[in-house]
């Protein structure tokens, strides 16, 4: 089964991917992680989207919808995209793209929740510099401050979590991504899931969904 997870910024999606793949064996597509990725190898795709993500802009669809389908098309199955479609213009063309490789997605699942938390999650995380695992300084510190629990990496803030992006970023989720709920409501593909709760908890939610 293949699935969308959205939501806003810090409404927990990474978090949910990271559940399905542990525990469903699932494959994420992070589009957000894949220009992570980009940026630290210093590739052409990083330097283009850098200046974006930094800004709590959005990499322009032409960009993301073509890395998208590089993944796609590689022959991945049983995918959760997180962070993808952020734009009605992307979940159109994700639906061309579906439609082009045979593919289809089951559900679109929305994580919802309220903005006073989206706040305090994004700007206190952290996330390690060598294997992305995410913490938080009050609900999930890591044992030593700046130190990453599971491989001793460098723990950091990541740039588009610092207070004056994280705004923006709120901004550009009000603006360009809210609207897709309307566009799976009509699809028939909607799933509203309420995300301020314990992550096991979302998480037994989402497995009732795709079992
Ligand atoms: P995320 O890790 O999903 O919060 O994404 C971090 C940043 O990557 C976003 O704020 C955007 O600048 C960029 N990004 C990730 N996914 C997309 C997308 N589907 N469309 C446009 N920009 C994206």
């Amino acid at each position: 089964m293949n699935l969308i997870l959205f939501g806003a910024p810090g409404a927990g999606k990474g978090t949910q991917s990271a559940l399905l793949i542990e525990k469903m064996g699932m494959t994420q597509i992070s589009t957000g992680d894949l220009f992570r990725a980009a940026i630290k190898n210093k590739t052409e795709l990083g330097v283009k989207a850098q200046s974006y993500m930094d800004q709590g802009q959005l990499v322009p669809d032409s960009i993301v919808i073509g890395m998208v389908e590089e993944v796609l098309k590689s022959g991945v199955k049983n995918f959760i995209l997180d962070g993808f479609p952020r734009t009605v213009p992307q979940a159109e063309a994700l639906d061309e793209l579906l439609k082009k490789l045979n593919l289809s997605i089951s559900k679109a699942i929305f994580l919802e929740v309220p903005k006073a938390e989206l706040m305090s999650r994004l700007t206190g995380r952290r996330v390690c510099k060598n294997c992305g695992a995410v913490f938080h300084i009050v609900n999930k510190p890591s044992k030593t401050e700046g130190v990453c629990d599971n491989c001793g990496g460098q723990v950091v803030q990541r740039n588009d979590d610092k207070t004056e992006v994280v705004g923006a970023r709120l901004d550009v989720y009000d603006q360009y991504t809210s609207p897709l709920k309307d566009y799976y409501i009509k699809a028939h593909k909607y799933v509203e899931l309420n995300g301020n709760r314990d992550t096991e908890e979302v998480f037994s939610d989402i497995k009732k969904q795709i079992s």
